[in-house]
């Protein structure tokens, strides 16, 4: 680690440029992140905010807080784009399911031999459920 002369943050990344006039100066992924593309480490446990693992697509801005990060107008419109996109997949199976159901969902009442069945279907599971409960074994 080392600390970055422009903004004081600890970081592996900091770059030093050295100007024609002798002079140089700091920057790190903290005060300048446009100028770093993230490493991707296996070992990066810690979840990335966007503008750190997507430098490119932020432009800093500072306001009365101080730096914040604000998404490319372009960036931000294929984001919104993409979650459009789930939305409407979402929507097609979801009228999808409902067209299946309307197709094949019960209309009649049960028989009274289909009832019969059905409780002694139930009440096979319940014993089973209160054996394995028995036996110590958990049922999903
Ligand atoms: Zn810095």
């Amino acid at each position: 680690m080392s600390i970055c002369g422009h903004c004081g943050a600890e970081s592996t990344r900091i770059k030093t440029h050295f100007c024609e006039d002798g002079s140089r100066y700091d920057e790190c992924p903290q005060c300048n992140p446009s100028d770093f593309e993230k490493v991707t480490d296996p070992s990066d446990k810690k979840i990335w905010m966007g503008y750190e693992a997507h430098p490119n697509e932020y432009e800093k801005q500072y306001d009365k807080d101080g730096v914040i990060y604000m998404r490319k107008p372009e960036y931000r419109a294929e984001q919104e784009q993409r979650l459009m996109e789930q939305t409407e997949e979402e929507l097609e199976a979801q009228k999808l399911a409902v067209a299946k159901k309307r197709a094949t969902r019960r209309t009649t009442p049960m028989t009274e031999a289909e009832q019969i069945a059905a409780v002694r279907k139930a009440s096979e599971i319940a014993s089973w459920i209160v054996a394995s409960a028995q036996d110590g074994r958990d049922v999903n």
